[in-house]
């Protein structure tokens, strides 16, 4: 499986000279194996690169994994080229809502006046499957689909892909001993090869948001520990770190006990990419 990260940020896209090596764009990764069709973990704003990587009349295939509806994880989908292109299709699996269809929560946050084209309008296809708890067959890739602790319905997925496992938890509220981790997560990230995680506070700023849905890094490394996570790739970045703030934070992770921890810990950062 062939890995790429396109927006590695959380919250809200974020560029400035101080985290130009990390990256400014949200929540993006693509995962790809050979000519076989793409699957994409979630639509930010690191989608629109995506799109730029392609030749310029590209049309895509693609199955989309979205963990939940906040803005940080959707809003790439209105500036995807292909997706402005007759013959592109993508199928979004994405978790329910108690608003309504997916269908209709998409047709809220894209029309006018927020934008002028509805998702109903492009011209490629957009389909929507909603999902709360389910084990998934999406071509020749088993997915895992189980609920996460967040802000609102939010689920996480572990694509199990040619040989190769990836899980991915991009945002995760800790409990407040960021001491215990729900089994939903432990199964999706069970002996995994890759674990692409929530990394977005310090300690310190848990203390002051340790109810906006997020979770520190140590808590990432303890979620590696308990389920036996191969790798752990540290993600969803706060906007306020910049890339010397995230060098540190990830070297200091690196430097702490690593008794029965992951073999590599890994700062994601945008154009990052990782072969399993
Ligand atoms: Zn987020
Ligand atoms: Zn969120």
């Amino acid at each position: 499986m062939h890995i790429t990260f396109y927006g590695v940020r959380g919250s809200t896209p974020s560029p400035a000279e101080s985290n130009r090596r990390y990256g400014g764009n949200t929540s993006t990764v693509v995962l790809q194996n050979g000519h076989e069709d793409p699957i994409l973990l979630d639509l930010g704003t690191g989608l629109r690169l995506w799109g730029l990587d392609m030749p310029p009349a590209a049309t895509v295939d693609a199955t989309a994994l979205v963990t939940h509806i906040h803005w940080d994880h959707i809003q790439g989908l209105p500036f995807f080229g292909p997706i402005h292109r007759r013959g592109s299709r993508l199928v979004v699996y994405a978790p329910e809502q108690d608003e309504g269809p997916l269908e209709d929560v998409f047709d809220r946050f894209m029309r006018p006046p927020y934008f002028p084209v509805q998702y109903a309008q492009l011209e490629g296809d957009v389909s929507f499957v909603s999902v709360k708890d389910a084990d998934l067959e999406i071509n020749a890739a088993k997915v895992k689909v189980r609920p996460v602790p967040h802000v609102g319905p939010t689920v996480g997925y572990r694509v199990d892909w040619a040989g190769s496992s990836v899980a991915y938890v991009s945002d995760h509220q800790a409990p407040p001993g960021l001491d215990t981790v729900a089994d939903s997560v432990l199964e999706l990230c069970d002996g995994v090869d890759l674990l692409i995680h929530d990394a977005q506070f310090t300690p310190e700023e848990f203390v002051e948001k340790s109810t906006w849905g997020h979770c520190t890094m140590e808590y990432a490394l303890l979620v590696a520990r308990l389920s036996g996570a191969r790798r752990l790739c540290l993600f969803h970045h706060d906007p306020s770190h910049t890339d010397d703030d995230l060098d540190a934070l990830h070297e200091g992770i690196r430097a702490m006990d690593h008794h029965n921890g992951p073999r590599e810990i890994i700062g994601a950062y945008e154009g990052l990419q990782i072969h399993l």
